[in-house]
Parts: C-alpha cells; structure tokens; sequence
C-alpha cells in the first residue's frame, strides 16, 4: 500500500482563510483581533517560529504586538510585563513563547496569563476544562491533528488511538482531544513495554517524541492513519558540507509502504499549528466581544 499523504500546508491554507474572513468580520463591528507574543532571550529557532507566526497573522488580518525580554531578565520583571499585556483590550490572545531560560518558572509565566487570552491553551484553567469537557482554550498542535483526523477519517468513534509521547503541550491533549472523539486511547511512553506491538494495535497513531525517524514501517498497522508531529533536524551531507535538513518521529518511506494516511514532515502539523493559534485568537476576540464564536470556523 501506498498511503495518501495528508497535506497539512492546504488545509492550514484554508483555515487562515476563514480565519481572514471572520476577521472581517470581527473588523465590522469595531474589533480586530490581537495577538501578542512573548519572546525571552535569543534562541534563533524561537525567533524564527515568532517571525512566521507575526507574518501569518498579519496576512489574515490580525494585529500583533511584540515585547521582547533579554535572557537575563528577573522573572518579576517577566510577570510584570504579562501583567500588561493581560490588561490591554486590543490584546485578546497572549503567547509566551518556550521554552524560557532556566532561572524561570514556564507553568507560572503560563498562568499568569488570563485563561481566556491563554491561546496557546497550556493555562491550568484551560488544561482542567479541557480534560472535563468544559469550554477550553485547546493547545494548537493537538487541535492541528485533530482537523488533519476528521479530515481524513470523518468520524474517529471506536477507533484505537495511539499517542506516542506524553508532553503537556501534545501528548496529553492529544489523547484528551481522541478521548472526546470516542476513540479507545492509549498514551505510549518512554518507559511503554514493547512499544512497536503497541503502535501496531492503533487504528490512529500520533508520534510526538522528537526521535528522528524512530517509528519504522513495521510498527504500523496496515492502513493506519498516521499524524507525525516530530520535528526533528538532522545531518544531510547529501546536500552539502554542513547540510540539515527535517524529518519526523516516523521513518516516512517504509511508513507509507502501510499506512493508509500519513502527514509529511515539514508540510504536515507544523502549519496547522499556526494556523490552529489565528483561529484561537478569533475565538478569543469573539468571546471578548460577548459573541458566541462561528461553528464554521474549524472547517
Ligand atoms: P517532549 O520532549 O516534551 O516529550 C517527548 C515525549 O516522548 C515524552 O513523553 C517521552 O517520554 C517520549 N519519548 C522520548 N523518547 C522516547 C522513546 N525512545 N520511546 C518512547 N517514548 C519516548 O516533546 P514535545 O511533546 O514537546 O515534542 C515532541 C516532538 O514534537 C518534538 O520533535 C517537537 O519538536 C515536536 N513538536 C512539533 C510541533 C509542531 O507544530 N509540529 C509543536 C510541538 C512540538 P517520557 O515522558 O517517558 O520521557
């Protein structure tokens, strides 16, 4: 079998669009939405991931605000400066971006943030609804592979899920998110026993571990639908002295030998996650607005 390769660059490519149109929207009755990003010290990958997600959000209409700390900074100083943000009306999503230097608290920066601004959904306040089926801000790359899953599948009742990986950020919501969707989910760990016969049973399988091309052909079922969200840089002499270049937590060629479905790395998650923050940021706005947000919004 051949899997069909599920395009994350379009579907996020649409989402920004009808992300775009209810900014328009939002923009009729006096209100653009404002995202506000959070950036501690130098780290080049940070500063990257922050470059793409102002052009993102500017191209669909949304406003960003930037505030910039030196690595040094005291994590007073940290919280003082979120605390302004939280206070400002055109401000209605906050992004800290991680991970923050070590002399600083990641879960207190976090919540701090208002849960109704927290977009990246990690704020204890979210997090708790979330996992009781409240009204939640969701943690964007979860949010991300659960549209490229319905997509895909449609319904995922009855399904078996697999989540390779147990992180706060994708790991748990993720298998919070398949749990809600009816699926009989599995957490894969570290410490899991015999992990290939484990990914073998998943109808659905997400890897998030952040180990090149660690999932191998043989560790999927026969026309499994596969989400990699591991990125992962790794040596390419092939193009040159000195060359990288990105691969997955899935080893993609022999992956795709029995998958049924399976995300590419890069093209696949990583957009959706950006375009899964903008969508988050509407929401926000529209609550701020005491507007219900658009159900057609998740496509
Ligand atoms: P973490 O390092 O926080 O978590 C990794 C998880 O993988 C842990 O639960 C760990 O288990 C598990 N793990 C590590 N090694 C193994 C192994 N050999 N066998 C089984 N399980 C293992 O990572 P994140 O969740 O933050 O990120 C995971 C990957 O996803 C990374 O590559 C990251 O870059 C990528 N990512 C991509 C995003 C996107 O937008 N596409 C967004 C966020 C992350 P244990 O808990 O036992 O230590």
């Amino acid at each position: 079998m051949s899997a069909e390769r599920i395009d994350g660059t379009v579907v996020a490519e649409r989402l920004r669009a009808r992300v775009a149109e209810h900014v328009d929207a939002l923009e009729r009755t006096g209100q653009r939405p404002g995202l506000a990003v959070l950036l501690v010290g130098k780290d080049p990958a940070s500063e990257i991931y922050v470059r793409n997600k102002r052009r993102l959000a500017n191209e669909a209409g949304i406003s960003t605000f930037e505030y910039f700390h030196s690595a040094s900074v005291s994590e007073e100083q940290l919280l003082e400066t979120l605390g302004l943000i939280n206070d400002d009306p055109e401000v209605h999503g906050i992004l800290c971006q991680l991970p923050l230097p070590d002399h600083l608290s990641e879960a207190l920066a976090i919540n701090t943030i208002r849960p109704e601004k927290d977009v990246d959904g990690f704020n204890i306040a979210n997090v708790g609804r979330l996992a009781t089926g409240q009204e939640a801000m969701i943690p964007c790359t979860p949010l991300g592979c659960l549209i490229l899953l319905r997509e895909r599948l449609g319904s995922l009742a009855g399904l078996r899920a697999v989540v390779l990986g147990r992180s706060n950020i994708v790991g748990k919501p993720m298998a919070t998110l398949l749990l809600q969707n009816h699926c009989t989910v599995t957490i894969a760990h570290s410490r899991t026993r015999d992990l290939k016969s484990v990914c073998r049973q998943a109808d659905i399988l997400v890897t998030a571990v952040g180990r090149p091309e660690m999932v191998r052909g043989d560790w999927i079922k026969e026309g499994a639908t596969v989400i990699d969200v591991g990125i992962n840089r790794i040596p390419a002499p092939e193009r040159g002295q000195g060359k990288t270049r990105l691969v997955g937590d899935v080893h993609f060629a022999s992956a795709s030998e029995r998958a049924g479905a399976i995300t590419p790395v890069p093209g696949g998650v990583g957009p959706m996650t950006i375009a899964c923050l903008l969508a988050n940021t509407v929401i926000a706005c529209f609550r701020a607005r005491g507007l219900e947000p658009p159900d057609d919004l998740w496509l």
